[in-house]
This record gives C-alpha cells, sequence and structure tokens, in this order.
C-alpha cells in the first residue's frame, strides 16, 4: 500500500510468486480527523479478504518521489500516522501487523527488475524502464514495488557477516541479534550452525512487534536447510 498521486493510497496484491493479482485505489472522503481511520479499514478490509501481509513504506514515505504530487495527496506524517494506526488495526482482525520497507526511490524503480533511476520515468503519468522495458502507469509503481520486495527479500539470503579477530572468527548479523564465535583454524562453520539453530529455537518467534527481526527469524526457521539460507559475508 503506497500514497497515491491522486491523493489517498493505491494498493497492489500479488500471489506468494509475486503474480500481480489486482490492483485498486482507495480514497475516502471524510472530515480530517477521521480521514486516517477510514483508510486504515478499508485497508484491513482488503487484506482481511484477501488474506493478505500489508507492506507499507517506511518513514512515511519519505524521498518516494510520487509523481504529479499535488495538495489531495497524504504527507509523510499522515502516512506515518497511518502505519502507526495500522500496526495495531491488522492484529486486532488476526491478520500480520504491517512490514515496513524502504520508500527511497519507490516511484521510479522497476517492479521487474529493480533498476532504479530518474529516467525510467517518461513522463509525470508514465513509467517506462530503461534497462528491461517493462512499463505501467507511475501512479501504480510504489504499489508494485512493495508488493513484490518482500517476496524478493524472502528469496535473498540471509546476511552473515564473518570478522577475524585476534585468534578466532566472529559471526554476526544484527538484525537477529545473533552472535558466535569460533576458532580461527577451524575447516568446519558447523559449529555455527549448531549454534545457530538453537539461537533461533530459543527466541520462540515472540517478537511481533520487531516485523524484521520476525522475518528473518521466520524465513531461517522455515528454511530446510541453515546453510542454504545464509550468506557468508566475510570482512
Ligand atoms: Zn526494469
Amino acid at each position: 500500500v503506497s500514497r497515491s498521486p491522486f491523493g489517498g493510497l493505491n494498493y497492489t496484491i500479488c500471489d506468494h510468486d509475486g503474480k500481480f493479482l489486482k490492483h485498486g485505489r482507495i480514497a475516502e472522503q471524510a472530515a480530517p480527523n477521521q480521514i486516517l481511520y477510514s483508510l486504515c479499514n478499508r485497508i484491513v478490509k482488503t487484506a482481511w479478504e484477501n488474506r493478505s501481509q500489508v507492506i507499507l513504506e517506511a518513514n512515511g514515505g519519505k524521498n518516494d518521489r510520487m509523481p504529479l504530487r499535488d495538495d489531495r495527496c497524504l504527507s509523510n506524517g499522515q502516512y506515518a500516522a497511518l502505519a502507526g494506526i495500522l500496526k495495531y488495526k491488522l492484529p486486532e482482525k488476526r491478520l500480520p501487523p504491517p512490514v515496513e520497507v524502504s520508500a527511497n526511490g519507490l516511484f521510479f524503480t522497476c517492479p521487474r527488475c529493480s533498476n532504479r533511476t530518474f529516467r525510467n520515468r517518461i513522463s509525470s503519468e508514465l513509467f517506462a524502464c530503461i534497462e528491461c522495458g517493462y512499463a505501467s502507469e507511475a501512479e501504480w509503481i510504489g504499489s508494485e514495488n512493495l508488493a513484490g520486495r518482500l517476496i524478493k527479500y524472502q528469496r535473498d539470503k540471509v546476511p552473515l557477516t564473518v570478522t577475524k579477530q585476534k585468534d578466532s572468527l566472529l559471526f554476526y548479523n544484527r538484525t537477529l541479534g545473533f552472535e558466535c564465535t569460533l576458532p580461527q583454524n577451524v575447516t568446519d562453520y558447523q559449529p555455527m550452525y549448531d549454534e545457530l539453530s538453537r539461537y533461533l529455537r530459543d527466541l520462540g518467534g515472540a517478537f511481533q512487534n520487531d516485523p524484521k527481526k520476525y522475518a528473518v527469524w521466520k524465513k531461517l526457521c522455515r528454511s530446510p536447510d541453515l546453510r542454504a539460507a545464509v550468506r557468508l559475508i566475510l570482512k
């Protein structure tokens, strides 16, 4: 669910493989003090009907480079407030809380190949990727990117940084809060994977209010093979 250049919100729904299902606009005529609540109700209803995970722009959509903005558009402050309301409105309906992803250049990033350049915007109405040729009306680019972002992210491996200490190797992932040390001359990292596996089990997933941590935890827990789900970054 992104901000809409025409006021209110635009949403895109895709399936678990990232295949486009439908999109729509959510706009409400309501008193200024009611507008956010009525928009939220519409989002919750749509998410409920489609059994969806709601994905929002982080930081109120700051730097999303939305085209055609005018005074009907939701401000960054209003969009951030909307995210705040959804954090408890969605769980009330037994839906997961919204996930917020970076909004930087959201409206001129290609939803198909992720190429991000202002030259992708042919006009204020039309988007066409200079890399892969993907074309769409500019207003849908934001929500299309959001809808696909989590799937792209889930396909990506979880980074685990490895640094050399004095006579040991330190493995860590800050989002997860995981740290493990092995002797530097070790040839098999299996003890680290065992430690990670224990760590994930002990965490138990009781931190739904931290969506980033929860997403990483869930991704690793669901993976049949930890080694295949992790990408080691040597520093
Ligand atoms: Zn492209």
